[in-house]
């Protein structure tokens, strides 16, 4: 165990060095424990493991020591008492929900969301006799409506993929708690470099690990963060029985990924403010959306709840599908992908990818057009990136 608490560190040094654990070899990187299993001295050993009287590695599936070093890296650089990865953000976001409910409870939501975030909310949970009502995101009194009766649990997504739509976390934190709710944040888009939800008053975060946390587009990861009796007494069983544990190669990438984590999204977001003023002074787009440009509806809130304006655009054609798609067909650099906060820029189109199964009105309410495209702007130099656009756009 480290001697020295993380919490006195500011973040960029927790970055590189918060719950690093060296073996007896002394190594200076992580090490990658590779293992499923561990061994006891005794059958005794093996007993007081189980009954919990003796804290140590018993399977991988519940702890793993590479894990437990991202794990405790990932809670002191978002301020969390705890934190617990997975394989996947989808298998953070359905953990950190379904961990929580039963039957007859209740759940409200931002209606932009990420597809399948939407799909376990409007899909999944009413399966099990989980009523849900989805809102609008930027309207309090919608949410002040919806918050009036008991709920179990309030999720949402700030700034929402794609949309980048915001949600008033400290005003939405309030109102969850006065219903009797735990507000769940997905917080990928703003990632903990910029957005603290925790410290708004949320009680858990999740994040797809896959995408800004490795950045570098090899491996998919996520986690649950909130508080010790959180993550110890309401998830922990969940995770432990139901197995969405994350490998301890994937975590041992990720570690590496946090790291150099304020770098490349202060350089990326950088780039992506650049992108959108570009995009939104072309006649061919009709609409850009980044929080940080003055034109963004919420623009106020933006600067209010995060520190930094995150590295994703969105930006509405025109001339609709047909030009969202020579304009993809025309880019040299940025690659077609549906994968974001990569150090590569990506470009898809969420009407037909990443929200395709949704109903066309479902997906016309939260704000998507047929002529919409997700740009994910990467480390690449920003001259190149509006280069490639501008020939794209170009005639
Ligand atoms: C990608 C994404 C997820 C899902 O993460 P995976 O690692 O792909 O499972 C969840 N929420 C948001 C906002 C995302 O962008």
């Amino acid at each position: 165990m480290t001697t020295t608490d993380p919490r006195r560190w500011r973040p960029r040094t927790r970055q590189v060095r918060a719950g690093l654990n060296r073996s007896d070899f002394c190594e200076t990187s992580e090490a990658l424990f590779l293992t499923s299993g561990y061994v006891y001295d005794s059958a005794l050993e093996a007993e007081q493991s189980f009954d919990g009287t003796r804290d140590r590695m018993v399977y991988s599936r519940f702890k793993n020591p590479t894990v437990l070093t991202f794990e405790e890296r990932l809670a002191a650089i978002e301020g969390a008492e705890a934190c617990r990865a997975t394989a996947s953000g989808m298998a953070a976001v359905h953990a950190a929900l379904l961990c929580q409910v039963k039957a007859g409870d209740r759940v409200v939501a931002a209606r932009a969301l990420f597809g399948s975030c939407h799909w376990i909310i409007h899909d999944l949970l009413p399966r099990f006799g989980i009523e849900v009502e989805f809102v609008d995101g930027p309207d309090l009194d919608a949410w002040e409506r919806a918050l009036s009766r008991p709920t179990r649990a309030v999720f949402v997504e700030t700034p929402a993929n794609p949309t980048l739509e915001l949600v008033d976390l400290a005003a939405v934190a309030d109102l969850a708690h006065r219903a009797g709710a735990r507000l769940v944040v997905d917080n990928v888009f703003a990632t903990p470099v910029f957005q603290s939800p925790l410290a708004l008053g949320a009680d858990v975060v999740v994040y797809s690990a896959t995408k800004h946390i490795d950045g570098q587009g090899r491996c998919l990861g996520g986690a649950v963060l909130g508080s010790a009796e959180f993550c110890t007494d309401v998830l922990g069983p969940y995770l432990r029985h139901t197995g969405p544990c994350l490998s301890p190669f994937n975590a041992w990438v990720l570690l590496k990924g946090l790291e150099t984590l304020d770098l490349r999204v202060e350089r990326a977001a950088a780039n992506a403010l650049a992108v959108a003023r570009f995009l939104e002074g072309r006649p061919e787009v009709a609409r850009a959306r980044h929080p940080g440009l003055d034109s963004h509806p919420q623009r106020d809130l933006a600067r209010r709840q995060m520190r930094g304006f995150g590295t994703m655009v969105a930006f509405d054609l025109a001339g609709g599908r047909e030009a969202a798609y020579r304009l993809m067909d025309r880019l040299e650099l940025v690659d077609i992908s549906n994968n974001l906060g990569d150090a590569k820029s990506l470009v898809c189109h969420p009407w037909t990818t990443t929200h395709q199964r949704m109903a066309p009105e479902d997906k016309l309410a939260m704000g998507i057009g047929e002529g919409m495209l997700r740009l994910s702007v990467g480390l690449e130099d920003e001259a190149d990136l509006i280069e490639d656009l501008a020939n794209a756009l170009g005639a």
